[in-house]
């Protein structure tokens, strides 16, 4: 039993072949939990090898059982999967709480996701299908939809199981085999979903999970010349590496990288719609949420009660132990904790509106940052225009429509944005204009919506992930165009 959960992988070992194995590499490093500051457990680091090793696994999936799988029994293998996501969605939870440092609820949320992605997927599985295409007389054509075959994964530690669902799930779904490689500081839920995954019948090989460094064991999937497509998340800088790496075989990639999105607030908002969705964008998973609304912009005549009625929402905000489910909980790790401190000195310059408060009793050695509300920031200011990847949302105040749009779009990134304007035809300019992959009026995020596509564009990456527009994207078209009389 792994940390008192119903689990028994072992976490100092990968995952091949649908064996438990000790790392070829030989090494193992210590995950700490974020609330405590201390050690949980070891876990394995995997190299080149492993990666190798995983990858040849995957090749022989696609050979075997797996590859001959119907589209119906792929997709009744993840419809499985979800429904013992969802027996264990406790321990799951508690996983990651532990690993990541997330609030309890968020964690248990994080969890009811992954199962959705599998349900989802898997109803999904033969209802994805080719066109048939008119063309000259005396032909027949058509389109077959085909895995690409090897699948590399390439997750972060912020939201590992949301993020395993729509890539690895998809993947499966269209009948990849897949290799995951988890971030070195949160992979449990990782191999939690492997061990899931065996229960739910998913032929050896068909999913392989190797942890290890970004540098070694992350490198070394996107480089792999067998590895057919790279799903990447994480930072700018990696994601560059990574699709070099994937380019010098040809390999396509999905990048879902950072963001700096913004919420727009016109002077007709719905006020008491608005403020819990600007909060909770900016603090959920203590800011760390490559769609954080860590910008919010607001029309000058509303600006005074925008702040005044946020700043009251901060003031309420607990930081505390995940496990004790405060409504923020602590960074994943000390690293971060510097990185983020660090933006919170270069506003010195700036007002700060309202902060959080730490609760008594606080693990010294935890990895916490206070939540911090800036008001009226200038929009070039380095805080309104760098993630910051913590519990830190700037105020931006405009005076018009195409003032805030240019500020909307006054960044490298185009994750997602929100409008909120009870103007219709004003809600149909905005969605236009506002450079993003999602675009939400009067609400924001849409609880997670599995179903939703969702993708950058700029430097927050390209390609989509879930709803239909992952199978698309983790299968490749083939055109088959027979001459006949
Ligand atoms: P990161 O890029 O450091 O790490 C992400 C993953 O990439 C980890 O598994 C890491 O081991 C691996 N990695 C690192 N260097 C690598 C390399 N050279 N080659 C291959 N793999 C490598 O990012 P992070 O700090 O863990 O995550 C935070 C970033 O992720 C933020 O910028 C955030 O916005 C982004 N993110 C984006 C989304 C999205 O869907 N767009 C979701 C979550 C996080």
């Amino acid at each position: 039993m792994l940390l008192n959960t119903r689990f028994n992988f072992s976490s100092q070992q990968v995952f091949i072949d649908g064996q438990w194995q000790a790392p070829r590499s030989g090494q193992s490093t210590a995950l700490l939990n974020p609330s405590t500051g201390e050690a949980l457990c070891d876990i394995a680091l995997g190299n080149e090898e492993d990666i190798d090793a995983a990858v040849q696994s995957a090749k022989q999936a696609l050979l075997g059982e797996w590859g001959q799988a119907s589209a119906l029994e792929r997709g009744r293998v993840l419809t499985k999967l979800g429904q013992l996501v969802l027996d264990n969605v406790d321990d799951l939870a508690k996983l990651e709480a532990l690993d990541v440092g997330k609030p309890l609820t968020q964690a248990r949320n994080d969890a009811i996701a992954l199962a959705r992605y599998c349900e989802f997927f898997g109803g999904a599985a033969d209802k994805v299908h080719g066109d048939t295409i008119p063309y000259l007389p005396g032909y027949t054509v058509y389109t077959l939809r085909e895995p690409h075959g090897v699948t590399g994964h390439i997750v972060p530690w912020n939201y590992p199981m949301q993020i395993i669902g729509r890539s690895v799930g998809a993947a499966l779904t269209m009948g990849n085999a897949a290799v995951l490689k988890p971030a070195e500081e949160a992979c449990l839920t990782a191999l939690a979903f492997a061990e899931l995954a065996k229960q739910a019948g998913l032929p050896n090989g068909a999913l392989n999970v190797v942890p290890g460094l970004g540098a070694i064991a992350g490198a070394a999937l996107s480089a792999h010349p067998e590895v057919h497509h790279i799903s990447f998340t994480g930072s700018v800088g990696a994601g560059e590496a990574v699709q070099a790496a994937a380019a010098k075989h040809v390999a396509p990639v999905t990048l879902e990288l950072g963001g700096k999105s913004a919420q727009v607030v016109f002077d007709d908002v719905a006020m008491d719609d608005a403020i819990p969705f600007l909060l909770n964008a900016g603090i959920q998973n203590a800011g760390q949420t490559c769609s954080a609304a860590s910008r919010l912009l607001v029309h000058r005549s509303r600006h005074e009660e925008m702040v005044e009625r946020l700043a009251k929402g901060y003031e309420a905000l607990e930081v505390g132990p995940a496990m004790d489910d405060k409504h923020v909980g602590p960074l994943i790790s000390h690293r971060q904790q510097q990185l983020v401190e660090g933006f919170l000195q270069q506003g010195n310059d700036l007002t700060v509106a309202a902060t959080g408060h730490k609760v008594d009793n606080i693990p010294e050695r935890g990895a916490y940052v206070v939540p911090t509300l800036f008001d009226d920031v200038p929009p070039n200011h380095v805080l309104a225009q760098q993630e910051i990847f913590g519990p830190v949302q700037t105020v931006i105040v405009f005076d018009d429509e195409d003032e805030a749009i240019q500020i909307a779009n006054g960044t490298a990134y185009g994750l997602v944005a929100a409008a909120w304007t009870q103007n219709g035809a004003r809600q149909m300019r905005m969605a236009k204009a506002l450079k993003a992959g999602q675009v939400f009026i009067n609400n924001y995020g849409a609880g997670g919506g599995v179903e939703l596509p969702f993708g950058g564009v700029g430097a927050s990456g390209h390609g989509r992930e879930k709803g239909f527009e992952s199978l698309y994207g983790f299968s490749t078209v083939k055109t088959v165009a027979a001459k006949h009389d």
